[in-house]
């Protein structure tokens, strides 16, 4: 079982990596410990993902954006930011980006179950499903993979998006910093009375932020709320009634009545940056390279670019008949990654602290960046600039839907 590249983990960008190396004349095996009718038909995960300009025409190019199904596809047309008291208030529109839209809305899973069809197609890629990686050695000419079959799979490299708790990166000695807020996001999809209009919303204080995210239904929303794990617990624990008397509670009645419209996801939010992004014959895409704090929806956007920048390194790599393990081929890769991902990294983390903190003077700071935010104009260019972002790679896509409470 010998292959030029030992792809670990089918979730988008893992897929999207294999399908991006598509006719390059590379064989790829593809190892995912889910089975194969999960990859096919994955179950509805509650995530609804933003995603830019750039991660849209990636999508449309890789094949996955016209296998997407017409009610899927959300328009992010304008963004609201509400502080707890009301008063800050901060509108990003389309008019003032020049755009038709800030941006898409996507279901997670119907990106995986799209990306899953483009590479079922692809004859050079094996699929290895049901199955997880034991272990890894680097030895002379490669890697040898050992999965839990006992099975061992030989590669000139491997390419690990094994999510953001990468077994394979602790088992390659890579270090990473990670970040966990003490938080919980539950997100669910929810029908209300009262028209979205195509505007999400994000709404910080009184110990909890809640956001809305616009569907391709004017009356159905996914309803984003972070809160402590154990006031998470107590809220999954209610009936749909009580919870839907509860959340529409929370938004103050302006949507109307709301109805339970999907599953309960709650996801525990922790940030991951790995120190490397490389190693002998090795590299990490994904959230297993820059796992990020949901709020500034960055995640599967940084995923998307990765492995597009990894995978057009590898195919320059093989169209000058270079090896495709190169050290300097790889670390290109981890450079380049890293110059576009370090400083959001890094200036998500703080704004997910600040959005998270309720004491007095991060409620002020709060109020404060709210209120020039309205109304200082290059503030408000810089944001919109990132919000019609033609690339993702250095410009910020604010996430309005997505933060701590
Ligand atoms: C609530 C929420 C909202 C989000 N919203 C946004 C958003 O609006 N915009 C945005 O850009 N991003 C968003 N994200 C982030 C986005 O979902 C992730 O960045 C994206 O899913 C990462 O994809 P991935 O393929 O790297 O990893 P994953 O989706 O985690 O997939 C990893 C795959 O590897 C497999 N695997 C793991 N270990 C092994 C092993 N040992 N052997 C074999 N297989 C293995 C897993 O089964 C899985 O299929 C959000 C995330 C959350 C939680």
């Amino acid at each position: 079982m010998s292959f030029d590249i030992v792809i670990i983990g089918a979730g988008p960008v893992g897929l999207c990596f294999a399908r991006s190396l598509a006719g390059s004349g590379l064989r790829m095996a593809l190892v995912e410990r889910q089975p194969e009718p999960a990859l096919a038909e994955p179950a509805d995960d509650g995530r609804e993902i933003a995603i830019t300009r750039h991660s849209q025409r990636l999508m449309q190019e890789l094949g996955l954006w016209a296998r997407l199904h017409e009610d899927e596809i959300g328009t992010l047309r304008d963004a609201m930011v509400l502080d707890g008291d009301h008063r800050g208030r901060l509108i990003f529109s389309h008019d003032e980006a020049g755009t038709s839209q800030l941006g898409w809305l996507l279901p997670n899973h119907a990106i995986r179950r799209a990306a899953y069809a483009e590479v079922m197609e692809l004859p050079e890629v094996e699929r290895i499903t049901g199955t997880r990686v034991k272990t890894l050695r680097t030895v002379g000419d490669g890697v040898e993979v050992e999965l839990d079959t006992s099975e061992i799979l030989h590669a000139r490299l491997v390419v690990a998006a094994d999510s953001r708790f990468s077994d394979t990166r602790r088992a390659m000695g890579i270090a990473a910093d990670m970040h966990d807020f003490g938080k919980t996001m539950l997100v669910l999809r929810m029908r209300h009375g009262v028209s979205h209009g195509q505007v999400a919303w994000e709404w910080f204080g009184h110990g909890q932020t809640l956001a809305l995210l616009p569907l391709h239904d004017p009356h159905t929303s996914s309803v984003v709320l972070t809160l402590r794990p154990q006031a998470m617990q107590a809220l999954l624990a209610l009936g749909d009634a009580a919870l839907e008397a509860d959340i529409a509670r929370r938004f103050q009645h302006r949507l109307g009545g709301m109805q339970v419209a999907g599953p309960r996801c709650a996801y525990p939010l922790v940030g991951v940056y790995a120190r490397r992004f490389v190693a002998e014959r090795f590299a990490l895409i994904g959230d297993a390279a820059v796992g990020m704090h949901p709020v500034t929806a960055h995640g599967l956007n940084f995923g998307l670019l990765g492995q597009s920048t990894l995978a057009r390194e590898l195919l320059e790599a093989v169209a000058a008949g270079q090896p495709i393990s190169s050290p300097a081929c790889l670390r290109r890769y981890e450079r380049k990654h890293r110059l576009a991902t370090r400083p959001l990294y890094l200036a998500t983390q703080m704004l997910a602290g600040l959005y998270t903190d309720d004491r007095p003077p991060a409620r002020i700071l709060r109020k404060l960046a709210l209120g020039a935010g309205a109304r200082l104009k290059p503030f408000r260019k810089v944001v919109l600039a990132g919000l019609a972002a033609e690339r993702t790679d250095t410009s910020p896509l604010f996430r309005p839907g997505h933060a701590t409470g």
